[in-house]
């Protein structure tokens, strides 16, 4: 198209007033600005505080192969940050480059951009802490006879010389913000800035501890890092007492490699500080990945308290952006509701292996609170396991026929209300066929379970149809019914949603049922989820659903309620809580469809629902994060008859 009308006038008049040579703050024009300048302005966003250029240096020190670098700062590291290290150095006219903006020897093309390997990619580290310090560079390669040395401040280099060192690089980096005063006055006080720079030593040392590393501060020797595994570098890092606290993480999956450590929920401690998530060696933050974790600790860890967690992520680096933020350290995953599940499912799996039931201590004469529960035991799995029964297959027309099997209370025909011993759960513990032991004595074990009369080794109580009770090794385990079958009916529930493989009773008179239309559009939205739970749901007219079958678990009688009660639990979940909606889905299902307190259980439920309850990944908690199990250690109860 043809250039006319006024922009191109306008344009040709700006043009003239610089043809003018009038100086241009007379003009309200656009400037070019002088490289300097765009380089403090840029800047800016990668060195904000002493500890950018630390990370920066310490970045380019792991990209250029270094086995050891020496940190040296003084004074919070605004008068002097120094990194040396042995990597592989680089040659006279690499050195002068370097510090141009846009300089980089790690990508070369946008295909390079979609394929991060390195640490630095985006050429500006040098260039903008040269913009704002006094830097020196010395550096050499094996093959060069001598090194190179240049001095460079305010962006332009002061001197460059040959100098005699051996393989690797030194930067030192003097006055940080010297020209940028406004800068200056933000830094924080020397053992502020201090302790941001010895955060980053930390991370670059716990993602990378195959390097050595020496960390010297005001000349008192801050760390001195030996080469050597995770497990060294964090006892090194933190102590061996953390360390023993911790519980090893490692899976390997297709998409991606999740290793590390995780902190055993009572450990947990009041600031995020030891919370570290590494993806392909780098330091990131994730809120999403941080909430993958606290969602597999599920309510373990009390709010306000943060627990320990070291994870590397390795992931093929096509499937990760690493450019959306200067800093490097925000990421974009390009399948992140996949590395989500699996981060949460690793972490949950981890700590559902561990024993982490509360255990009750009765108040003090004198002391408050009344009781107090803590997240303790961790010494070695002790719950009773009463057999180890093979799963009996649903009938397609009653709920579990519990109690006409041997040992339950019933009358033969009759159906059991509680649908307890349906089907495996996904996680159920593998336990050798006759090697349950109970009280150091073993267990008998039966093709069904431990009958009463038969078998005098554990006894089991309902209190109140509320509670349930039995001995445990070191006292007396609680149980609350509801939350425990709740949890059985919660992990049952999102295995059925995996496995896609619904199971279902078909009901002899279907149900119809009218709703509300704000409730049946729901309802209709969930009716895929519904039937992958095992209901058969349809639409029948306006505001009509008829129920024609229900997932084995639901109660014989409470057909006609609960579809409304899940309906109704779905609204109150999304009200609170942000929730998956399948997620929020099985919290409801298992919510409504669970044995309430005032239900009486046989005996043989109450073995039934403790084995399925220590078949789930997670016994200890409910979904809300209720306790499941409290224990009462024989010791309290000693001191409370006073026979200590
Ligand atoms: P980036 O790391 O993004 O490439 P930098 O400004 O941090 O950008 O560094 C520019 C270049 O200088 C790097 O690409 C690298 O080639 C070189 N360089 C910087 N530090 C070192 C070092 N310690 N050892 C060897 N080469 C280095
Ligand atoms: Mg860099």
């Amino acid at each position: 198209m043809a250039c006319s009308g006024s922009i191109c006038s306008r344009g040709s008049a700006f043009i003239k007033k610089f043809s003018n040579d009038r100086p241009h703050y007379l003009s309200a024009t656009i400037n070019i600005l002088p490289t300097s300048l765009a380089n403090k302005i840029a800047a800016g966003e990668v060195v904000q505080r002493p500890e950018s250029v630390v990370k920066e240096l310490l970045e380019n020190s792991i990209d250029a192969h270094a086995r050891s670098i020496a940190v040296t700062i003084k004074d919070g590291g605004k008068t002097l940050i120094q990194i040396a290290d042995d990597g592989l150095g680089m040659n006279e006219e690499d050195a002068s480059l370097s510090f141009l903006r846009h300089a980089t020897s790690k990508i070369a093309s946008y295909d390079d951009l979609e394929c991060i390997r390195t640490l630095g990619f985006r050429g500006e580290a040098l260039a903008s802490i040269a913009a704002v310090a006094q830097v020196e560079l010395k550096t050499r390669r094996s093959d060069d006879d001598a090194g190179t040395l240049i001095r460079i401040a305010d962006g332009v280099i002061q001197e460059q010389s040959k100098t005699g060192m051996s393989r690797g690089t030194t930067i030192t980096v003097k006055n940080l913000f010297f020209n940028t005063p406004a800068r200056r006055h933000f830094m924080k006080s020397n053992s502020t800035e201090f302790k941001h720079i010895y955060d980053a030593v930390q991370r670059i040392a716990l993602s990378h501890p195959d390097i050595a590393i020496e960390f010297t501060s005001d000349g008192d020797a801050i760390a001195n890092l030996p080469v050597g595994s995770m497990d060294d570098r964090i006892k090194n890092l933190f102590g061996e007492r953390l360390f023993s606290t911790l519980i090893p993480i490692e899976e390997r999956t297709e998409l991606i490699n999740v290793t590390g450590y995780i902190g055993k929920p009572n450990f947990a401690r009041k600031s995020k500080a030891e919370q570290f998530i590494f993806l392909n060696g780098r330091f990131i933050i994730s809120r999403s990945l941080n909430h993958a974790i606290y969602s597999g600790y599920e309510h373990l860890v009390e709010k306000g308290n943060f627990p320990f967690y070291v994870l590397s992520l390795e992931l093929d680096p096509h499937k990760v952006d690493v450019n959306v933020h200067p800093s490097k350290m925000e990421v974009k995953f390009s399948d992140e509701q996949s590395i989500y599940r699996i981060v949460m499912a690793v972490v949950r799996r981890a700590l559902g292996e561990q024993e982490v039931i509360p255990s009750v201590e009765f108040q003090q004469p004198g002391s408050s609170p009344a009781h107090r529960q803590t997240f303790g035991s961790f010494q070695h799995a002790e719950y009773p396991r009463f057999a180890n029964f093979p799963p009996i297959a649903p009938s397609p027309f009653t709920n579990t026929p519990l109690d006409a099997r041997p040992g339950g209370d019933a009358q033969p025909g009759r159906t059991t209300p509680f649908g307890l011993n349906q089907e495996p759960l996904f996680s159920t513990l593998d336990i050798p066929s006759g090697s349950i032991q109970y009280d150091g004595a073993p267990v008998a074990l039966t093709m069904d379970r431990i009958i009463p009369g038969q078998n005098d080794t554990v006894a089991i109580w309902q209190l109140h149809n509320k509670y349930i009770l039995t001995q445990i090794r070191t006292g007396l385990m609680i149980v609350d019914q509801h939350v425990a079958h709740e949890r059985i009916l919660y992990e049952r529930a999102q295995s059925r949603f995996q496995n896609a493989v619904p199971s279902s009773q078909q009901l002899l008179f279907p149900h119809t049922m009218t709703l509300t239309p704000g409730d049946f559009a729901l309802a209709k939205e969930l009716i895929p989820d519904l039937e992958l739970l095992g209901f058969q749901v349809k639409v029948f007219g306006k505001n009509t659903l008829v129920l024609e079958g229900v997932p084995p678990d639901v109660k014989a009688g409470s057909e006609a309620t609960i579809l409304q009660d899940i309906v109704d639990e779905f609204k109150n979940n999304q009200n609170r809580i942000v929730l998956d909606a399948r997620d929020n889905l099985a919290k409801s299902f298992s919510c409504k469809a669970a044995i309430k307190a005032g239900d009486k259980l046989t005996e043989l439920e109450m073995r039934s629902l403790i084995d399925q309850l220590f078949g789930t990944s997670m016994p200890y908690v409910c979904p809300h994060g209720r306790p499941v199990i409290v224990k009462v250690a024989l010791s309290e109860l000693d001191r409370r008859f006073m026979r200590t």
